[in-house]
């Protein structure tokens, strides 16, 4: 059974920054279908956020960016994130290492996780969170439950 790296909350973790989670069925159909083992992260925990916690959104750019120096997260009170949310993608990677994993399924458009949209400011844009961006960026093949 290959290892998975899967966002925690599509797997009934209570991750999210408003303390619920986002259990998805599908995810757990395509976890069986194809003999797969979850490995869950929550790359903002990871970072050493509480949970809950204030949302946060990018500011400018998406994840990409931020790994180039030339994005930037901020939460609802007006902190910039953007160096923690760094902190929760390099620990993600560390545990995909850990683990063996060569592929992710993560939530879509997160901040941290998302893989095809993201929020900058109150509009979605295309583009990826910070976490996937970086595990992207390291090889590993990224989905989202969207795509399932
Ligand atoms: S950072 Fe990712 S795993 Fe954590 S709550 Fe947000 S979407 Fe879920």
């Amino acid at each position: 059974m290959p290892p998975i790296l899967v966002s925690a909350c599509l797997l009934g973790l209570q991750s999210r920054y408003d303390g619920r989670s986002k259990r998805n069925e599908k995810v757990f159909s395509y976890l069986a279908q194809h003999d797969l083992t979850p490995v869950p992260v929550c790359p903002e925990q990871l970072a050493g956020l509480p949970t809950p916690r204030p949302a946060s959104r990018f500011a400018c750019g998406d994840g990409e960016r931020v790994l180039a120096g030339t994005g930037s997260v901020v939460n609802a009170a007006d902190n910039d994130m953007t160096d923690v949310f760094i902190q929760g993608a390099r620990e993600t990677l560390k545990i995909a290492r850990l683990c063996g994993c060569t592929q992710a399924l993560l939530k879509e458009r997160s901040p941290s996780c998302g893989v095809h949209q993201v929020y900058l400011g109150d509009s979605i844009i295309e583009g990826q969170g910070v976490a996937c961006a970086l595990l992207r960026q390291e090889g590993l093949h990224v989905c989202s439950e969207e795509d399932l």
